[in-house]
C-alpha cells in the first residue's frame, strides 16, 4: 500500500504513476489516480489489479495536469474491487481522498452521515472520511478545506496516512498522518508526497517526514504549512537531507 502526490510544473500523471511503480514492493491489490486539469476539474481512474492495469485505463489522463495523487490499496475493509479502490470521492464529487491504514470507528461515522442523507458507493472505511470532510464544509460554509480536513481527522480513531484534494482548491494537497508514514519532498517549484522518499529522490534531496498527529497543506502558492491536528498549532518543518 502506498500514496504518491504531486504539485509542480511536471506532468503529475507521470510523476504519480512512476511513483506508484516505485512503491509496488510494499504490496497491494488495487491502484488508482486522480489528476486536476488547468480548469480545476478532477479526473479519476482506478482498478483492481496492478499499476500497469491502471495505466491501461488511464492514458487519457497523461499530459493534462500539474497536480495529482495516486494510491495502491491493500484491502482491509471491503474486497479488492474497482469500486473499493481509491481515490474515493465525496457525494458532491468535489473532494477526493486516498488513504492507507484503518478508520476504526468508520461504522459510527457512517451511520451518522447516512442519517444526514449521505450515500456510499463502497464498502471501505475510507469513504466515510471524505464524506465527513464534505459534511463539515456543508454545515459551515465559512469553513475552509484544510480546516474541514482537520475537524474530520479529530473525529477518527485508527491509523492513517491520507492525501485529499478539493475541486475548488486547485493546486492544493492536504495530507495527514497517524500511524502510517508520509514524506513530503521539497523541490524547486514543485512538491512531492509519498509513503517513502523513493518516488521523489531523483527530483529532490530535501524532505520533511510528517510526524505523528500532524497534517500539512501544500501548494506552490503558500508552500508547506504544517499543523498539529489536535489544536492547529503551527509546526516548524524539520527538513532532512536525503542521502539516497
Ligand atoms: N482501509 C482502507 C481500505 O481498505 C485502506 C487500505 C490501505 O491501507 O491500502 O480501503
Amino acid at each position: 500500500c502506498g500514496i504518491v502526490g504531486y504539485t509542480g510544473f511536471q506532468d503529475s500523471y507521470d510523476i504519480v504513476i512512476n511513483g506508484l511503480r516505485r512503491l509496488e514492493y510494499r504490496g497491494y491489490d488495487s491502484a488508482g489516480i486522480v489528476v486536476e486539469d488547468n480548469q480545476g476539474k478532477l479526473y479519476t481512474a482506478k482498478t483492481k489489479g496492478k499499476v500497469e492495469d491502471l495505466v491501461k485505463i488511464s492514458t487519457n489522463l497523461k499530459g493534462i495536469s500539474h497536480t495529482g495523487m495516486g494510491h495502491t490499496r491493500w484491502a482491509t475493509h471491503g474486497v479488492p474491487s474497482d469500486r473499493n479502490s481509491h481515490p474515493h470521492s465525496s457525494n458532491s464529487k468535489k473532494i477526493v481522498l486516498v488513504h492507507n491504514g484503518i478508520i476504526e470507528n468508520y461504522d459510527t461515522i457512517k451511520t451518522m452521515l447516512m442519517g444526514k442523507g449521505f450515500t456510499f458507493e463502497s464498502e471501505t472505511d475510507t469513504e466515510v472520511l471524505v464524506n465527513l470532510i464534505e459534511y463539515f464544509m456543508n454545515n459551515d460554509t465559512s469553513l475552509d478545506f484544510p480546516t474541514a480536513v482537520r475537524y474530520a481527522l479529530n473525529e477518527v480513531y485508527g491509523a492513517y496516512a491520507i492525501t485529499v484534494m478539493h475541486q475548488d482548491y486547485p493546486g492544493v494537497l492536504v495530507v495527514g498522518r497517524l500511524g502510517s508514514p508520509l514524506a513530503i519532498g521539497l523541490g524547486e517549484g514543485e512538491y512531492f508526497i509519498a509513503s517513502d522518499a523513493s518516488p521523489f529522490v531523483e527530483f529532490t534531496k530535501e524532505a520533511v517526514y510528517l510526524e505523528e498527529g500532524h497534517m500539512a497543506t501544500i501548494s506552490l502558492e503558500n508552500g508547506v504549512d504544517i499543523r498539529n491536528i489536535k489544536d492547529n498549532e503551527k509546526i516548524t518543518p524539520a527538513i532532512q537531507e536525503l542521502k539516497l
